[in-house]
């Protein structure tokens, strides 16, 4: 039984063709430029003329941050719609249409790779795949990458981009937040850096668990990134709202942000905390392996 009934027929689309071929210019929303496509990919689909941010897919966001080819992981993981959940559609139908639409099994890819040689572990989210919600599915993608970065000694970084916990998936899907933030509890204890990346929107339980965990949270350019929604917030609080309310640059004047960078200048900004944050790798690693290779010599001999 549907949960919702649409009773009108949505707005039929205009049936006046554009000239222009698609996909070959782009419109800024912020400032009206028009960008030639090439550029806008040369620019990391950042407006050349205003700075805007335009939305980018995980395998973008993975492309612009790894040096060259990088080692996915849990790829065939996809949700088993345990509540058998149906809104406007059942839950099982979103799926599949975000799976042929995105080309991945659920809202995350995790991965392996090196940014300017440091090896790390890497969990995009991807909007695009049912807003970028965590469900089952995400929650246990990202957990292994934590435990991969926990098991291989990797500084870990997760870029966030999601509209929150997956409804569909009830309580379950809430669970993932405990289970991200215990996990990162343990990254912590085993002292290894976690960069939390923020971009355009991070909302809902993101916002409210790993998102905000970070040892570093960076975040694009006025990227949206809250709980509740500001319409929520003022039916409840009662009061107006400042302007510019849940943007990166507000939450950074109020401390709940470490730095803005612009997504051309992010790469090299990591590659600075990670060298920071990782400089007794090898050190670290000699410390743990030669005890190992004493006891082993002595149970030689
Ligand atoms: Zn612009």
């Amino acid at each position: 039984m549907a949960w919702f009934k649409k009773q009108r027929k949505p707005i039929e689309p205009p049936d006046k063709q554009s000239r222009v071929p698609e996909g070959l210019w782009a419109k800024c929303p912020s400032c009206g430029q028009i960008i030639y496509n090439k550029d806008l990919v040369a620019s990391l689909s950042v407006c050349t003329k205003c700075g805007h941010h335009f939305r980018i897919s995980a395998a973008d966001r993975l492309r612009a941050l790894f040096d060259g080819s990088w080692t996915e992981y849990d790829r065939g993981l996809t949700s088993t719609d345990p509540l058998k959940f149906t809104d406007t559609k059942p839950y099982h139908q979103r799926l599949d249409a975000s799976i042929a639409a995105t080309g991945l099994n659920d809202a995350v890819i995790a991965a392996t790779g090196r940014i300017n040689g440091t090896e790390t572990s890497v969990a995009a989210m991807e909007y695009s795949f049912i807003g970028g919600s965590m469900g089952v599915v995400v929650g246990e993608k990202i957990t292994r990458a934590i435990e991969r970065a926990i098991a291989g000694r990797l500084p870990l970084i997760i870029i966030c981009c999601s509209g929150g916990a997956r409804m569909m998936e009830g309580a379950l899907s809430l669970m993932q937040m405990a289970k991200i933030s215990g996990a990162l509890a343990r990254l912590d204890r085993a002292g290894l850096p976690y960069i939390s990346v923020l971009t355009d929107p991070t909302t809902g339980g993101v916002t409210a668990s790993f998102a905000m965990l970070g040892d570093l949270n960076i975040a694009e350019p006025k990227a949206l990134i809250g709980f509740a929604g500001p319409r929520v917030i003022e039916q409840t609080i009662r009061q107006t709202l400042p302007e510019g309310f849940q943007r990166s640059e507000f939450l950074l004047e109020h401390g709940m942000l470490d730095m803005i960078v612009d997504r051309r200048e992010m790469k090299d900004v990591i590659t600075r905390v990670l060298r920071f944050g990782m400089p007794m790798r090898t050190s670290a690693l000699q410390a743990t392996v030669q005890p190992l290779l004493a006891e082993a010599a002595a149970a030689d001999q």
